[in-house]
């Protein structure tokens, strides 16, 4: 049977997941009812299920019962704090319309249960439902952090790290859009981000007796905003740099000199390189900007995620799938770099992956507006080409899946040279020193 008929034969649970996920939106890593909701469809099917445990997320194989290539596909299920959007429930909304991907990984799960579905199939799959895409709730994540419950920040990542996707050899996952100029879009990859904070220590005095005895960690806070502007005209173009701050803290009281200020910032790049480059560049300014006005500087560095590079060969097996599934003139093979991000981008690091998007959207992607206006096309569509791609890769002595794995091009020779060089990015440090006459700058 086709791989769509498979997936069509489970529409009701597939809308139905889209629904109550949609319904349900919870942040990243506090899934927990998504999760419990995804686990009884898996279980119902009977799927056995391995739980991240402590945190949310799960994962199960589906082995062909002959040897062969492992395929790890993946759903989202967080959700991003959204209070004004126009559907939204306790604060969250599901604007990225992760809930779309749940869908189709329930429609995945299904299908590939269904009797026949493996004739012909060698190695095995794996179906993962993921947490914490978003990179939101950064102290939210510290606490995980500081707790020894993570060590990572986005969902995937940290599965990685774990090593619940050791062992396999291909990753995937179709992700929605709010597009409309086509059904079914690949990119070639899109930036990687740190995550970054950067606290200011001044000294508290009276604001208007004795200003003269304060240190004003506001002011520092601002040069350091205007010094990182007075730099965006280095960045270079094709390295497509984005560093977008925010201020989180700017003083409390009115009448007192802020003795803290703080900023919170991605920065992202094309490479880990450019990543780490403009990140010194960004260090200098918030240190210049401290010395100008004595104030001493703190920078809290995580790594984000690294850049996403969708692998050349699946490129091409999925522009096949979709175009037999929509039509080749509904296919958008753009081959452009996007500039946000995602922990897809760490698993091609170490495994040849594919982040494409799948239609059935609209408004802005996380934006008040975005809605899920055509699920059956979103969730069915994406759990199709799930299944197809699935199938094409495992057919025929899995040849597909072995040209894939011969012909990546990874970034690094394994798992732990990625986290070793990730781990570059993990850094608390003060940048400024006083003694005396003599200030030091430490990058
Ligand atoms: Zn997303």
């Amino acid at each position: 049977m086709k791989f769509h008929h498979l997936v069509e034969k489970h529409r009701d649970t597939i809308l139905e997941t889209e629904r109550y996920v949609w319904n349900h939106p919870e942040t990243g890593f506090k899934e927990w009812e998504t999760q419990k909701y995804l686990a009884k469809v898996f279980e119902d099917a009977g799927y056995e299920l391995t739980y991240a445990g402590n945190i949310p997320g799960f994962y199960t194989d589906l082995d062909t019962g002959r040897p062969g290539p492992k395929i790890l596909i993946m759903g989202e299920m967080d959700a991003l704090g959204a209070p004004n959007h126009i559907e939204c429930t306790n604060g969250n909304a599901h604007a990225c319309g992760h809930n779309v991907q749940c869908a189709a990984l329930v429609g995945t799960a299904l299908a590939l249960k269904e009797p026949g579905a493996l004739d012909g199939l060698c190695g095995s799959v794996r179906l993962m439902a993921v947490p914490a895409e978003e990179l939101i709730e950064i102290s939210f994540r510290e606490g995980l952090r500081r707790d020894g419950i993570i060590r990572y920040m986005g969902g995937k990542v940290e599965f990685l790290y774990r090593g619940y996707m050791d062992g396999c050899d291909i990753s995937y996952m179709v992700h929605a859009t709010p597009r409309q100029d086509g059904d079914f879009f690949i990119s070639a990859g899109s930036n990687g981000c740190m995550a970054k904070e950067i606290h200011y220590e001044g000294v508290a005095s009276h604001a208007g007796g004795s200003p003269q005895n304060g240190i004003n960690a506001l002011y520092a806070a601002n040069m350091g905003l205007n010094a990182l502007n007075a730099i965006r005209e280095t960045f270079v173009d094709d390295e497509h740099v984005r560093v977008h701050p925010i201020m989180t803290d700017g003083g409390q009281t009115v009448n007192i000199i802020p003795s803290a200020a703080s900023l919170s910032t991605f920065v992202r790049g094309k490479t880990l390189e450019s990543m780490k480059k403009t990140n010194r560049k960004l260090n200098r300014v918030m240190a210049g900007a401290a010395v100008s006005l004595g104030a001493k500087v703190k920078v809290v560095d995580r790594p984000g995620y690294s850049p996403l590079i969708n692998d050349a060969t699946l490129i091409r097996l999925t522009e096949e799938v979709a175009s037999e599934y929509f039509g080749a003139d509904r296919v958008n093979n753009h081959g452009k770099w996007g500039t946000g991000s995602t922990d897809m981008g760490d698993l091609s690091c170490v495994m040849p992956s594919i982040h494409p998007h799948m239609a059935g959207c609209s408004g802005n992607s996380h934006g008040d507006d975005y809605l899920v206006t055509d699920p059956v096309k979103a969730c069915l569509g994406a759990a199709s080409v799930q299944v197809g791609l699935a199938q094409k890769l495992l057919s025929d002595d899995a040849k597909l899946a072995k040209e894939v794995i011969a012909n990546a091009d990874l970034r690094y020779p394994s798992k732990e040279a990625f986290f070793e060089d990730i781990d570059q990015l993990m850094n608390d440090k003060d940048l400024v020193s006083y003694e005396n006459d003599t200030i030091t700058v430490t990058l």
